[in-house]
């Protein structure tokens, strides 16, 4: 029996080759009728009968294109039509343009294959792409992705790509940066004076590399700098010239094959490493890998990394491994275009392996981890971005700026929240003209004119300021309500919950700084149920920077260490006149809030350990402390829990400081006191859960916050728990660190907005 079928499929499917794919299996099927790209999705309508039909639904599921995700079909049967083949219909541009856009996808291995086979008239050509592979977000001006608004327009296609383009059969058809040798971008490596070198760019570019030059590598989302990651001396000359003194720095290596002598991974990290999103994934590394040591002198891991452009390919064919880390100063946004680039070009790289096909968005490599068998971002940027995250609670558009450090931002529309790329350290003037710009092309891509902006209680941060001078309605969301919210949003929950943030620094609304907080919320709002102990922060800001400082601070504000033997040890590795300086403060209050960060707690017992006195990337101590910790230690030092009646439960540390200082002065092994302390900090935080769970009903715990990126941490807190019995929440999607929370805030005023009644409802989009 003939019939016609409607369906709307939803999910990612523009963009992907999904209309060719239809179109294929509908001739083969031999059913009549059209594909077209809808602004939900696609649309397409089937006629012929019953069985072949369901046939042809049956092989798409089965086998959809590659990069295609497919949501949900709608199927509805219409009267018959006149057609008597099948077609590719014109697309209708309205409505939802952003289902258009994925993400930039790594190279596919058929064009691999291509940019390999002499024969082909691909071979070596550094901007092979298909509609399953290669730039999107990063070379898009505005919506509807069509090649005249992206960084393509300037090229004209020749004869056989446009052939290619418009013939559905081709894996190439609609495939918007569809280029070849003789029409598409051109590459060139020059020189600091600007000059093009004679030679192939790219064999110039790997005898550098060789050399053991600093070569800048224009990417999909910004420059790298890239150097020999086999080399000490390039290594260190690299961090010299960066300013980025021991930070981890990533290495990109030509193969799995190559990657398997330096690290050690498992199959889902290597589905991670092969995935069309191709981040940084960080592994263990091999001991004897031969790799510089420089490249993570904190840590005993590599962030690792396979080529993810035609470009990189060539290149790491020629010289692997190379460290590839964002061409920037410091924390500085990734250089973008050659005129960002010049600044490094010379003082920072040798020469510049660049193109002419502009970069319209910036956006950072990702970087993931794998702990306990689940994926742990550490960024999410490039190859996540612009894909949506669904929030449990919908409203009208909000923007939520995000926190200071790592700052993302996020726009929704609906019950949708399109995270925002890295964006960096707000409080640099750079990064803040990246965040302004940025968050107007989010609400343009998305089409919405937000009313409501929500922002970090923090009266200082340049993005509350920011969202006070918006004009818009503004909600302040509480840093660590922001925090624990964000993963609610991640695992659709919208409360009651035991929201536990382990973090540096959060803004308090009672005048102290927040960091170690256990509150019982929802996504509307929250009660501070308990808290770490308060220790003394003299001169604020300074002291995150010298954990020495921190560790100090500690030893002084308990009467039974302030005059222990180890705070002599401590003061003789600080300049006499800071000593003098921080004990005042101390003593006086003066410049000092107090704290109840357990970002601090780490840096202040890495110090008392000799591990760090001075950081210079955030997190650096603790980093230190986690990977001094030994195995195998299942010891805990004593801590206490308080109720005083008055406020939030206290989980007070200073029995642990006090047992450290004790260990110490017995010389008992570093690696056992580091161990112990990660062990003691879980069983605290497992036993203020057990006493939320008596006290208050709650359940669930949500694991937020910097210090989370520890998965040994991470590990100690989620397996206690699940043992009591506890669902435990953690992050997958985004990170734990404040790149995390605009999501959290959003969730927070959109679920306001609603308690309060002021819902403007999807009409108000
Ligand atoms: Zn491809
Ligand atoms: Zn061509
Ligand atoms: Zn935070």
């Amino acid at each position: 029996m003939t019939k016609r079928v409607r369906a709307t499929i939803r999910g990612r499917v523009q963009g992907v080759g999904f209309r060719p794919t239809v179109y294929r299996y509908a001739k083969e099927a031999g059913l009549a009728g059209f594909v077209r790209n809808a602004p939900a999705g696609v649309v397409v309508e089937l006629e012929g009968p019953a069985e072949r039909i369901e046939g042809f639904f049956a092989r798409l599921e089965k086998a959809p294109p590659p990069q295609a995700r497919i949501d949900s079909v709608e199927r509805e049967e219409i009267p018959p039509g006149d057609e008597t083949d099948f077609q590719i219909a014109p697309t209708a541009h309205s409505g939802d343009l952003l289902v258009g856009l994925p993400p930039d996808l790594a190279t596919c291995p058929d064009c691999l294959a291509e940019l390999r086979d002499p024969a082909d008239r691909r071979f070596g050509y550094p901007f092979t792409n298909c509609t399953n592979c290669g730039p999107r977000f990063t070379i898009v001006r505005s919506l509807p992705y069509d090649r005249p608004r992206t960084s393509m327009a300037p090229f004209q296609m020749c004869e056989a790509c446009r052939a290619e383009y418009e013939s559905p059969e081709d894996r190439r058809f609609d495939a918007q940066p569809n280029a070849c040798a003789a029409c598409g971008p051109r590459l060139r490596l020059v020189d600091p004076a600007g000059h093009a070198l004679d030679g192939d760019p790219i064999e110039e570019a790997a005898e550098a590399l060789r050399a053991g030059r600093i070569v800048a590598v224009k990417g999909l989302g910004g420059f790298h700098l890239a150097v020999d990651a086999t080399s000490e001396e390039p290594v260190a000359r690299l961090r010299e010239r960066k300013r980025r003194p021991s930070k981890a720095l990533a290495v990109m290596f030509a193969s799995l094959e190559e990657l398997r002598g330096s690290c050690r991974f498992g199959p889902e990290e290597e589905a991670m490493l092969l995935s069309p999103r191709r981040p940084i994934v960080v592994l263990p590394r091999r001991p004897g890998a031969p790799l510089a040591a420089g490249i993570s002198p904190d840590t005993r891991d590599v962030g690792a990394f396979l080529p993810y452009t035609p470009l990189h390919a060539l290149l790491l064919e020629k010289v692997s491994p190379l460290v590839m880390t964002s061409g920037n100063l410091a924390e500085e946004p990734i250089a973008r275009t050659d005129e960002e680039l010049a600044p490094l070009l010379g003082p920072v790289a040798d020469f510049a392996l660049t193109h002419d096909r502009e970069i319209v968005r910036r956006c950072d490599d990702s970087v993931m981890k794998l702990a306990g068998g689940r994926p742990l971002p550490y960024r999410r940027s490039r190859g996540w971005v612009p894909d949506a995250v669904r929030l449990p609670v919908d409203g009208a558009p909000v923007i939520a700026c995000g926190g200071e450090m790592k700052n993302t931002f996020c726009v929704t529309r609906g019950d949708r929240a399109l995270v925002s790329q890295h964006i960096g350290e707000l409080s640099d003037l750079p990064a803040f003209r990246f965040f302004a710009e940025n968050v107007r092309d989010f609400c343009a891509l998305l089409q919405v004119e937000p009313r409501v902006v929500a922002h970090d209680l923090h009266p200082d941060y340049v993005s509350t300021r920011w969202a006070l001078d918006s004009g818009l309605r503004t909600v302040a969301v509480q840093h660590h309500h922001a925090h624990a919210a964000s993963v609610m949003v991640e695992h659709g929950l919208t409360g009651p919950v035991l929201g536990v943030s382990l973090d540096g620094t959060g803004y308090g609304p009672d005048g102290t700084v927040w960091g170690g907080e256990f509150l019982a919320c929802d996504l509307a709002g929250y009660e501070r149920f308990a808290r770490l102990g308060h220790y003394p922060l003299p001169g604020g800001e300074e002291t995150v920077r010298r954990p020495v400082r921190m560790a100090l601070a500690c030893l002084l504000s308990d009467p039974e260490t302030a005059r222990d033997e180890v705070v002599e040890a401590v003061l003789g590795r600080m300049p006499a006149a800071e000593r003098r300086v921080v004990a005042r403060m101390i003593e006086r209050g003066f410049r000092t809030p107090l704290t109840s960060s357990a970002g601090r707690l780490f840096d202040a017992v890495s110090a008392l350990l000799g591990l760090c006195d001075e950081i210079d990337y955030e997190g650096q101590a603790a980093v230190r402390l986690q990977w001094a910790a030994a195995d195998g230690v299942d010891g805990a030092y004593e801590f206490a829990l308080e109720d005083d009646g008055s406020g939030p439960l206290v989980l007070d540390f200073s029995p642990t400081i006090r047992g450290i200082v004790r260990d110490i002065r017995s010389g008992a092994e570093a690696g056992r006191i580091a161990a112990m302390f990660h062990n003691t900090l879980a069983a605290g935080v497992r036993a203020v859960c057990l006493e939320a769970r008596a006290r208050k009903n709650l359940e669930t715990v949500t694991l937020s916050g910097g210090c989370f990126q520890n998965e040994r941490l991470l590990g100690l807190v989620t397996d206690g728990l699940a043992s009591d019995g506890f669902e435990v929440c953690s992050h997958e999607r985004v990170p734990p660190n404040d790149a995390g929370i605009c999501l959290g805030q959003a969730a927070v005023a959109l679920a306001l907005a609603r308690k309060i009644g002021d819902n403007v409802g999807p009409g108000g989009r």
